[in-house]
């Protein structure tokens, strides 16, 4: 594992701490404030930019990076709809973040760490192993460049800001908890970034003590539970997480998490074609929600997504016909159910399938 990343940044810092940051240099609450807004509002891009600074002051900033991500390259794709970043951190680890304009809004999809350590067999991100965890700053920093591309793009309306942002880029939020939910706060925060709770979802492997936590939280952000199998030998085989915290532990959490939020929850199931997208494999995941899930009017939700293809493993996706036929089996077991369109997937932007290059070949075993 790489060494944990020992340079801070300036968009490690809340506001907080950055007040006694720069009270330690003398300098009064006001000129801390004033750096938050150049931060978190107008998404200055250097502290020499920030002239309402003095240049005393910026001169002592600029001592100090701003943000550890060092942009590579930015990848197009959906016709300038999609775009997905790569970013080299100072230890040489890379992640990536993809950014995805719709009319309606612009959803930035963010990375929690380098690579990750849960082996899920269908993931690029997985085949990589955890490389390091993210520092908070570098969580937030992937949004505040998706909130800078939409701006260089001019993108207007609704879509003119980042409106939404989902955790599920590269490596499991849970495992990295602490940092993680510090850049939820700072997003959120009314002073600067200011992104409703409601509008940001994280996605878990099916870490319980997390999902335990993260109900206690007092921010009401979404909570997206990756399934993928109906039953623990499949789930075990897919995503070796499941032998830690087996699926009716992982429903009882859930139903704990429901409880105590009142809040919906939404469960990921990427269709592996042969794998787990039998008919029969539909019914009994039917009936394993009906038993275990939340109770209570839509208080859960199933988002189906045709696998995105990772050049070296040995799966494929499932056939359209296939797809629409596991939903309707839940539609009729009355099992509320989407299929996730997806974006990015010539620029190996979608979902699992960022790996730092154009997909990781997994050496059969
Ligand atoms: N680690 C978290 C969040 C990141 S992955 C998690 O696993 O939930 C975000 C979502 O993409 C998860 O539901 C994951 O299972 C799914 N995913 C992984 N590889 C995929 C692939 N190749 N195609 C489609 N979805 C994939
Ligand atoms: Fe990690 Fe999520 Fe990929 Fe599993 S699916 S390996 S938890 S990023």
């Amino acid at each position: 594992m790489l060494r944990a990343m020992e340079q801070r940044c300036l968009y490690d810092y809340n506001l907080l701490e950055l007040t006694e940051l720069l009270r330690g240099w003398g300098e009064p609450a006001f000129r801390a404030r004033q750096l938050y807004r150049q931060l978190y509002v107008n998404l200055t891009a250097s502290t020499e930019q920030m002239t309402d600074l003095p240049a005393a002051l910026r001169a002592r900033l600029a001592e100090m990076p701003l943000s550890t991500l060092r942009l590579e390259r930015v990848q197009i794709g959906d016709e300038g709809l999609t775009r997905k970043a790569l970013f080299r951190l100072p230890d040489g680890a890379v992640v990536e973040t993809v950014l995805m304009v719709y009319p309606d809004r612009s959803t930035v999809c963010v990375s929690t760490q380098a690579g990750c350590g849960m082996g899920c067999v269908f993931c690029a991100t997985g085949q990589l192993g955890l490389l390091r965890n993210l520092s908070s700053g570098e969580i937030v920093a992937q949004a505040i460049w998706a909130s800078q591309e939409l701006r260089a793009m001019g993108a207007a309306g609704p879509a003119g800001r980042v409106s939404n942002l989902v955790f599920m880029g590269m490596g499991e939020p849970f495992a990295n908890y602490d940092r993680w939910w510090q850049a939820v706060e700072r997003l959120h925060d009314p002073q600067g970034f200011h992104l409703g709770a409601r509008s940001m979802t994280v996605s878990t492997v099916g870490l319980v003590k997390g999902i335990e936590r993260l109900a206690a939280e007092k921010l009401p952000i979404n909570l997206a539970i990756s399934l993928h199998a109906p039953d623990d030998t499949l789930r075990s085989e897919l995503m070796p997480v499941n032998r830690r915290y087996p699926i009716a532990e992982l429903m009882a959490a859930t139903r704990r998490y429901v409880e105590q939020t009142r809040r919906r929850v939404s469960f990921e199931y990427v269709l592996l074609q042969g794998k787990n997208d039998h008919p029969h494999q539909a019914i009994a995941l039917a009936r394993l929600l009906r038993r275990e899930a939340p109770r209570g009017p839509m208080l859960f939700h199933v988002n189906l997504i045709p696998w995105n293809p990772v050049p070296g493993t040995p799966l494929s996706r499932s056939e359209w016909q296939r797809v629409t036929a596991f939903q309707q089996i839940l539609t009729d077991y009355r099992i509320p159910c989407t299929v996730r369109v997806e974006r990015g997937v010539e620029i190996a932007a979608a979902c699992g399938q960022l790996a730092g290059q154009q997909g990781v070949v997994v050496q059969p075993s």
